[in-house]
């Protein structure tokens, strides 16, 4: 979960609001993204774009969680469902072969 924040310069008038949008100070990503803290500069004054590489990099990290799952996982829960179920082979149209 990452955010943006903006770093003022001294002389903005909205020094004391990091959430403050519409100013063309610099703004900032941080937050955890994979188990790991990471405070990075958007390169960019503008809000929205830096919201934009926020999610690309949310993005970017999220495959790793979703593709754990290997081939041994996958066919260790198969077999489990099977093992468990009292369902007819009928059931399955591909059965027993994997797609
Ligand atoms: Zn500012």
């Amino acid at each position: 979960m990452l955010s943006v924040y903006t770093r003022h310069s001294n002389d903005c008038p909205q020094k004391d609001d990091i959430n403050w949008k519409r100013c063309r100070c610099p703004k900032w990503i941080n937050g955890t993204l994979d188990g790991q803290f990471i405070r990075k500069t958007a390169s960019t004054g503008c809000w929205e774009k830096a919201e934009d590489l926020r999610r690309d990099w949310e993005e970017a990290a999220s495959p790793k969680k979703l593709n754990p799952v290997t081939i041994e996982e996958a066919v260790e829960a198969y077999l489990g469902w099977w093992g468990h179920s009292k369902r007819s082979s009928t059931d399955g149209t591909n059965w027993p072969y994997p797609r």
